[in-house]
């Protein structure tokens, strides 16, 4: 139950910063942040259904409460609760409608919400 992808990349990816309303490519962007003011980047993804997202990636260690998570099945889970008793490395969240979910220490795949700015 535990083997979907949470830190795919997709083939059509555009990037930007509302911060500074600007467009980035993926080879000035470092740790899913913009290099001029460290917003995090938002993402736009098309899957191959050809259905439009936009996501931010964030560690499982930033991982909160009510964050909608993009698993590999093309679906949106929220976040019920998140067990960070092991620091980072390892992170169980207990997903709405899944269960718990142990990600490990990758980038997720988050539904943008107002959450591009670094908590
Ligand atoms: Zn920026």
């Amino acid at each position: 139950m535990e083997e979907f992808i949470t830190h795919k990349e997709f083939e059509k990816e555009t990037y930007s910063c509302r911060n500074c309303n600007c467009s980035l490519d993926r080879d000035e962007i470092e740790n899913w942040k913009c290099p001029r003011c460290g917003n995090r980047v938002i993402i736009k993804i098309s899957n191959k259904h050809n259905d439009n997202y936009i996501l931010v990636r964030v560690l499982p260690s930033e991982l909160r409460k009510s964050d909608s998570v993009f698993l590999d099945d093309s679906n949106f889970y929220t976040v019920l609760g998140v067990n960070d008793q092991f620091s980072g490395e390892r992170i169980y969240a207990n997903l709405e409608e899944y269960g718990s979910f142990h990600f490990k220490d990758t980038w997720i795949n988050v539904m943008w919400r107002n959450n591009e700015g670094v908590y």
